[in-house]
This record gives C-alpha cells, sequence and structure tokens, in this order.
C-alpha cells in the first residue's frame, strides 16, 4: 500500500540513529572519527527511521506514516478498515448487517434475523408480516426459501396480516 502525503508526494524527511566509526581512548571515550569529520561515508543508519515526517514536496509534518494510510470505515461501527472493505472483523464476527425496513443495524440471530429484518421492526405493531407463521412453514418445508430477499422474493406475500 502507497503512503501518500495529502499532495501525493511519497517521499519523506525522516530521522534515522546514526552510527558511526569512531576513534575512541583505552576509557572508551570518543576522541575522534575514523577519517575525519569531513568523512561521512564513515557514518551509517542502524535504526529504523522515526518521525517526524516532512513532506520534501509542501513540507506537511506528520509524526507517523500511519495516519497517511489509505484507509474506509467500518459501515456499520465506524472503526478503520482496509481500503476496499465495508466491514470490520468484529462486524463480520457479529453477523452485522442493515435492516431492510427502517435501515437500522443489527446483528442477525441476536437483534434480528436472516431475513434482513431487525427486531424492532419485527416487535412493531404495523410490521405487515407474519414471521412466525412463516417460520413454521419453512421448518415444515412449506417453504423452501430463507434469506434477505425473502421479502423481494414476493415469498411473505402469503404471510402478510
Ligand atoms: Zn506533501
Ligand atoms: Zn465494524
Ligand atoms: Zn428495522
Amino acid at each position: 500500500m502507497l503512503i501518500k502525503c495529502s499532495c501525493g508526494n511519497d517521499e519523506f524527511k525522516a530521522h534515522i540513529g546514526l552510527t558511526g566509526d569512531i576513534i575512541v581512548n583505552g576509557q572508551n571515550n570518543w576522541i575522534g572519527q575514523c577519517g575525519g569529520h569531513t568523512d561521512n561515508n564513515s557514518i551509517y543508519g542502524s535504526s529504523k527511521p522515526f518521525g517526524p515526517y516532512i513532506c520534501t514536496v509542501c513540507k506537511k509534518e506528520y509524526d507517523d506514516l500511519e495516519e497517511l494510510m489509505e484507509r474506509s470505515r467500518c459501515q456499520f461501527c465506524g472503526r478503520f478498515v482496509v481500503k476496499g472493505e465495508d466491514t470490520c472483523p468484529m462486524c463480520l464476527f457479529l453477523n452485522m448487517d442493515i435492516c431492510i425496513m427502517c435501515g437500522g443495524k443489527f446483528s442477525i440471530g441476536n437483534t434480528g434475523n436472516e431475513l434482513g429484518f431487525c427486531i424492532d421492526c419485527q416487535k412493531s405493531p404495523d410490521f405487515p408480516y407474519d414471521l412466525k407463521k412463516y417460520y413454521e412453514d419453512h421448518d415444515a418445508g412449506l417453504v423452501g426459501f430463507k434469506g434477505f430477499d425473502t421479502m423481494e422474493r414476493g415469498i411473505l406475500e402469503d404471510y402478510r396480516r
């Protein structure tokens, strides 16, 4: 994943811990640098670069490049997810979905069902279908289909109150 500054540039000035070849005395005190102070070749990076990071083009500063990772948000809880995904692992685990009737969020088998309705809608006095009867028929093998598009397929029309 390419991490870019808001200006589109992907190169940053960063910091690194530097190590040089130096001359020490018998007491391990630094008394000089190999090749003299002008020889930069004897100094090399010995750690992972760290921030703050400054864009080499627009000079914008970032404490952490992670904050520039392209991310999306989970449609259910708003947690960050990998770009291109719309549901976080926790919401996948909880079987979260969106109610066909009210647009609210629910968890299949917990606060809603696999037909796409949340319990609130299902319990509402003006819920148009007799789901209990539908489930009874489904269990009895009289209705073959059970899924989010059960209503769209018109299967529930037989169970309209
Ligand atoms: Zn920039
Ligand atoms: Zn989520
Ligand atoms: Zn609902």
